[in-house]
């Protein structure tokens, strides 16, 4: 028998793909061009009826209103990836399921989350569903990666929750839950673990609704509990929807649907009846639409509300946050993942339902956000998108609005599972893969040409004319600004002839990861890390070893201070050498002072910059920059410090290097005379707990030397946004889960540098060895 599968007619897009079934090994794969992705396969030609045509059209680019952007939010070990590579493998894009405790699956694809078995990265994967196009998007839990959360976020449109439904909710599923309602992003929940003998579909049910204060919409009930878990009752259908004692084999493809009334079971009816019975008054009491449709038209006879309806009314509902649907299932065992996705279709908004401000902004020009960056070997950096508006389209140049810069976009992809398919074009709503843009940062957003983006900046109101020079600040969409880094150590590769490969490696994970950055310490030459936290450092330090083969070495976790001066002060500096029988001379006039809003970070005397020479005054600038970064107390960065240089006599033919040096030593004798002050990383940090815990929180804080700007309601919840010092939070996520018993959840970030006050400024300078 030969394979059906079989060549598109010559005038589709280069870049057509057709997903269908191969004859010979049964097996569905994804057919690029007539050629099958996956080698092995047959391949014949074959003729397509037009309609079938534009159908396979659709496939490639769905209409808005088929597209989901889900992302899944769970703690560590609830059972995301599970879920996750059962959906892939009954969306038929994986043929074989992978396992998380053999570390084979898909979308844990970086080794180190392999090894630990959390998802750390948030990658996408597509695959299509019931005529949908799901593009799945994984969420951090940890506090350390807010960023990545925030940015997730962003991206998605709405989110599955996973619970252990043994365990209910818990800490991480918090933090993400609470993260998720500031961004009013719709959600279902799946209780997954159902096969757990300590299982409990009640006890979930109500964790939600304690710890959440969600509403639980029970769009089902479990069939049993524990072992016995046999599949659940659609309350919507009123079906049974079990899979059989071979689900293991079949990887639980096969399941029956049979009409309730039907079955045996009386008790299991009763209860499902009494189920529905709340179910459709829950929906009555939270949309008018619905209730005024059980009242006016079936009010005789609530079954006979046709499933449409009922759907729709779950959707209203859904999409206006008013309560959350529950399903339940255990995707290990693999029994309840269809019904899950029948659910994300059906009750998940489209981009269509999620407008943005900046879209009115682009109308139909292309603005797309990069949300991640991944290298790959071969081809390079590979950025994600998400298409807000207008076309993007391979090969064609596209321009960084973070950058201000033009990059040429060489191909496009889907990244579907462990494949990627090529595609010519692809329109809003969409996730996609850019091959070629090799300046692109995560977070930076991409638009079709500089004048699109001054357009768009006229019709937000922000003036046209002085778009050059603001453009890049101004129409950043993607609203999650990259903090600046708190945490800092030194990074030595295993051997000096190592040096450039770990420059290499630092260079690629920056553009993944903009929260890290990487600096030379003038002094010692030796590389610093700058992260979040103690866990992103230690990620990254994880990656370089895996990814890029070096085993660094790192020096000890640091607070990242600067430096300010309070007083003005002036010094002058001579530097004379005789190199190889030429005298080189500088000497300099350098005063420092306290800069005042707007000012400029480095002034000339009148006259000064003129009669220098373009290399000396580059010299000059190379000289204060590097004294700017090692202030006189710790050796941290200055901040807020003015250098004016009164005056610069130069040797006639005394190299830059000597000019340079004499600067900055002049400057650093100048900052000695100055009252200095060190200047600390001030965090916004905001905590929810339950109303019963805000007395210890406050107290805790307190004791932190933390300011309380607002404490609010949101949800049932209190939550208390303050202003701490970052060396007072060491070790908080732990000492605010005990305090809380485990409920408290918090972000952070840097608010910005405050001055330490004088007390604690010494002991510092103490600790350190430095006074
Ligand atoms: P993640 O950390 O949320 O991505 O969770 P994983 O998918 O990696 O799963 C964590 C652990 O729970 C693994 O050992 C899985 O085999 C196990 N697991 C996942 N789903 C189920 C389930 O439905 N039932 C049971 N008993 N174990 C599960
Ligand atoms: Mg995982």
């Amino acid at each position: 028998m030969l394979a059906m599968l079989k060549f598109l007619p010559g005038n589709l897009p280069r870049s057509f793909y057709v997903y269908t079934e191969c004859v010979q090994c049964c097996r569905r794969q994804l057919i690029l061009y007539g050629r099958a992705i996956s080698p092995n396969h047959h391949v014949r030609k074959y003729s397509m009826p037009t309609g079938q045509v534009k159908s396979l059209r659709s496939m490639i680019s769905p209409p808005i209103s088929k597209i989901r952007n889900i992302g899944i939010m769970a703690h560590i070990d609830a059972g995301k990836t599970t879920t996750t590579e059962r959906m892939l493998y009954y969306s038929g894009y994986i043929r074989a399921l992978g396992d998380v405790d053999d570390g084979d699956t898909v979308t844990d694809y970086m080794a180190q989350e392999r090894e630990r078995g959390i998802t750390i990265q948030s990658a996408a994967v597509t695959f299509d569903w019931n005529g949908h196009r799901i593009n799945l998007i994984d969420t951090p839990g940890h506090v350390d990666f807010t960023v990545e959360v925030e940015r997730s976020l962003r991206v998605l449109d709405g989110a599955v929750a996973v619970f252990d439904a043994s365990a209910g909710v818990e800490a991480q599923t918090l933090t993400v839950w609470r993260q998720a309602d500031k961004h009013s992003v719709p959600r279902i929940c799946f209780l997954n673990k159902m096969d757990k003998s300590s299982a409990s579909f009640s006890y979930s049910v109500e964790s939600i609704k304690e710890k959440l204060k969600a509403k639980p919409l029970l769009l089902q009930l479990p069939i049993g509990e524990g072992k016995s878990f046999q599949g659940v009752v659609d309350l919507l259908t009123m079906e049974t929807v079990c899979w059989g004692a071979r689900s293991s084999e079949d990887g639980g493809r096969i399941f029956k649907r049979i009409p309730l009334k039907d079955t045996k079971d009386h008790a299991l009816l009763s209860s499902a009846t009494q189920a529905r019975h709340a179910l459709l008054e829950q929906i009555a009491d939270l949309d008018d639409e619905f209730a005024s449709l059980m009242l006016e038209e079936y009010s005789a006879d609530f079954t006979l509300i046709p499933l449409e309806k009922l759907q729709s009314a779950v959707r209203r509902v859904t999409l206006a946050r008013s309560a959350v649907p529950v399903l339940c299932g255990t995707s290990l065992k693999n029994k309840g993942v269809q019904p899950l996705l029948d659910a994300i279709t059906s009750y998940l908004p489209s981009p269509e339902d999620c407008t943005h401000d900046f879209m009115s902004w682009y109308k139909d020009d292309l603005c797309a956000l990069a949300f991640k960056v991944v290298h790959d070997k071969q081809r390079g950096p590979l950025v994600f998108v998400r298409i807000y508006s207008g076309m993007m389209k391979s090969q064609s140049a596209v321009y960084n609005i973070n950058r201000n810069c033009t990059e040429r976009m060489s191909r496009l992809l889907l990244p579907f599972a462990d494949q990627q398919v090529e595609i010519s074009s692809l329109s809003p709503g969409n996730i996609a893969l850019a091959v070629g843009l090799k300046q692109t940062a995560t977070g930076d957003t991409i638009v079709s040409s500089k004048s699109s983006a001054a357009a768009a900046s006229r019709r937000a109101g922000r003036g046209g004319e002085k778009t050059d020079k603001t453009l890049p600040e101004d129409l950043v969409l993607a609203g999650v600004e990259i903090p600046e880094p708190v945490f800092f150590c030194t990074i030595e590769p295993p051997s000096v002839a190592r040096q450039s490969d770990l420059e290499n490696a630092l260079k690629c994970l920056q553009l993944e990861d903009p929260s890290l950055k990487v600096k030379i310490d003038p002094d010692s030459g030796q590389m610093i890390l700058c992260g979040m936290g103690e866990l992103h450092i230690e990620i990254i330090h994880d990656r370089i070893r895996r990814e890029y083969g070096l085993q660094t070495f790192l020096g000890p976790l640091q607070i990242a201070y600067r430096e300010t001066v309070l007083t003005a002060s002036i010094a002058s500096e001579t530097v004379d050498r005789t190199i190889s029988d030429n005298r080189h001379q500088a000497t300099a006039e350098v005063e420092v002072k306290p800069l005042t809003d707007g000012g400029p970070i480095v002034e000339y005397a009148e006259g000064l910059q003129q009669s220098l020479s373009g290399g000396y005054k580059e010299a000059i600038e190379n000289g204060i920059h590097s004294a700017y970064f090692t202030g006189p107390l710790l050796g941290s960065p200055l901040q807020d410090v003015q250098v004016t240089v009164h005056s610069i006599s130069i040797l006639p033919g005394t190299s830059a290097t000597v000019v340079s040096a004499c600067i900055s030593r002049c400057l650093q004798k100048a900052l000695k005379k100055a009252e200095k002050q060190v200047l600390e990383p001030l965090m916004r940090l905001e905590v929810t707990m339950g109303e019963e815990y805000l007395g210890t929180v406050l107290g805790d804080l307190a004791q932190r030397r933390g300011n309380i700007q607002e404490i609010q309601s949101r949800m049932d919840n209190k939550v208390v946004s303050a202003f701490v010092p970052l060396a007072e939070l060491m070790g908080y996520s732990t000492d605010v889960r005990s305090l809380t018993s485990g409920s408290a959840t918090f972000t952070l970030e840097l608010a910005n540098y405050e001055g330490m006050d004088f007390q604690d400024q010494n002991a510092l300078l103490r600790k350190r060895g430095l006074l």
